[in-house]
């Protein structure tokens, strides 16, 4: 019997046969430097847990003492009965931590985008948005329906050639980057950008799911790393990647982040975060705010595996944050040495292949973090070593 739905095999056949197809692993442990994968362990180079914060002992404990005083759910949408006291703490700390007049929780950083972009731009506007923009920008702008411009991945010519052409097409404009690119690990020029907007009359609006916690001073992200602080209008980010836990977060000016509330329709229109994770959040930034060591760790660590896998022979690209990616090329090929690495090697580290990068350029992401040990970053470099040469990509 044919079903309507038999063309979800054949999509499935033609992945597998592009090389495209990824397998999906199952954890059995807390996340950390290693996991355990059917009952066995694993070094895991592919979390993007950067501190370690996911499965820390204080992180865990306010999490469990907020379940304890508010129950697991909040119970509603934040605007008719889901506003903790932890998320209205949480939102105060975010804002004094980025430096910023105010902010909002979202229950996503992807979610954070999807609301956030379409309050800032409608229809009448226009969106100066950077090639390799996150998913989740990409989608924000086009649930905002401005009129979309895509500027060439860090080229401030380009950006500002594109400004001049088009600016006058919106009432309003907004230029829109990833602070740290997640497939490469390079960082926009934010201080240029910010420049151009003020030449132009456009917002800017930066997305630092990888520089919370990486960047600037105690992890506060790419706008302090560039000394930016005011004149960045709204600053995004993730709870999900080194602040350990789930959420996301819109940070600007007061005025701004009032009218989120009455617009933004993930807040009106889906239930709050969990009060354990508004407390665990907060509970990382804390951490982070009152101690450098695991920020310094996280670095040191990248540094090294960076260098060994340079002098092994690999290209690990324009990286200059933790952010590691071995590139390959080849998606088959990728894959292979991929799964050479986990089977022989007892190596996590997935493949990332079209359409998460681009055609011809898959690679493996390594993701060293602050609890990984010399030891461990050693031990992936030597991996990759033996299986490179195994597979005849070095
Ligand atoms: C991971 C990521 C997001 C999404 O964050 P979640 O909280 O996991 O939904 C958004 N933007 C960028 C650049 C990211 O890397």
């Amino acid at each position: 019997m044919t079903r309507r739905t038999d063309w979800a095999a054949s999509d499935i056949k033609e992945l597998k046969e592009a090389g495209r197809y990824v397998p999906i692993r199952t954890i059995e442990s807390p996340q950390g430097a290693w996991v355990k994968i059917e009952g066995k362990k694993y070094l895991n180079m592919c979390s993007n847990n950067y501190l370690g914060l996911a499965n820390h002992p204080e992180v865990k404990k306010a999490a469990v003492s907020a379940i304890e005083a508010y129950g697991v759910g909040a119970g509603a949408v934040r605007s008719i009965a889901g506003t903790d006291t932890v998320h209205i703490n949480l939102e105060k700390k975010i804002a004094e931590f980025k430096h910023m007049e105010s902010s909002l929780v979202f229950q996503g950083g992807l979610l954070a985008n999807a609301g956030a972009i379409p309050v800032l731009v409608g229809k009448d506007d226009v969106v100066f948005s950077e090639e390799l923009n996150h998913a989740s920008i990409i989608d924000g702008v086009r649930l905002s329906s401005a009129r979309r411009v895509v500027f060439r991945h860090m080229d401030m010519d380009d950006l500002r050639t594109k400004m001049k052409e088009s600016r006058h097409e919106g009432k309003k404009a907004l230029i829109i980057t990833d602070g740290v690119f997640s497939m490469d690990g390079d960082i926009a020029p934010l201080d240029e950008i910010t420049e151009i907007g003020e030449e132009f009359d456009a917002m800017v609006y930066v997305d630092d799911a990888h520089g919370e916690g990486v960047l600037g001073k105690n992890g506060r992200g790419i706008v302090d790393h560039f000394g930016l602080s005011s004149r960045v209008d709204v600053e995004m980010g993730t709870f999900s990647k080194a602040l350990g836990s789930m959420g996301g977060f819109v940070a600007g000016n007061a005025d701004l982040i009032d009218l989120m509330k009455q617009r933004a329709r993930p807040f009106l229109f889906s239930s709050g975060l969990n009060p354990g994770d508004a407390a665990a959040v907060l509970r990382s930034i804390e951490i982070m705010s009152e101690d450098d060591s695991l920020l310094r760790k996280l670095w040191s660590n990248s540094d090294r595996l960076k260098k060994g896998l340079q002098e092994a022979g690999y290209n690990t690209g324009s990286s200059k944050t933790p952010i590691t990616p071995v590139i390959i090329g080849d998606e088959k090929k990728t894959l292979e040495l991929s799964s050479t690495l986990f089977r022989e090697h007892a190596l996590f580290a997935s493949p990332i292949v079209f359409p998460t990068v681009a055609k011809g350029v898959a690679r493996i992401r390594l993701m060293p973090s602050a609890v990984h040990s010399e030891n461990d970053i050693e031990t992936s470099i030597d991996a990759f070593r033996k299986a490179g040469r195994a597979l005849k990509v070095l």
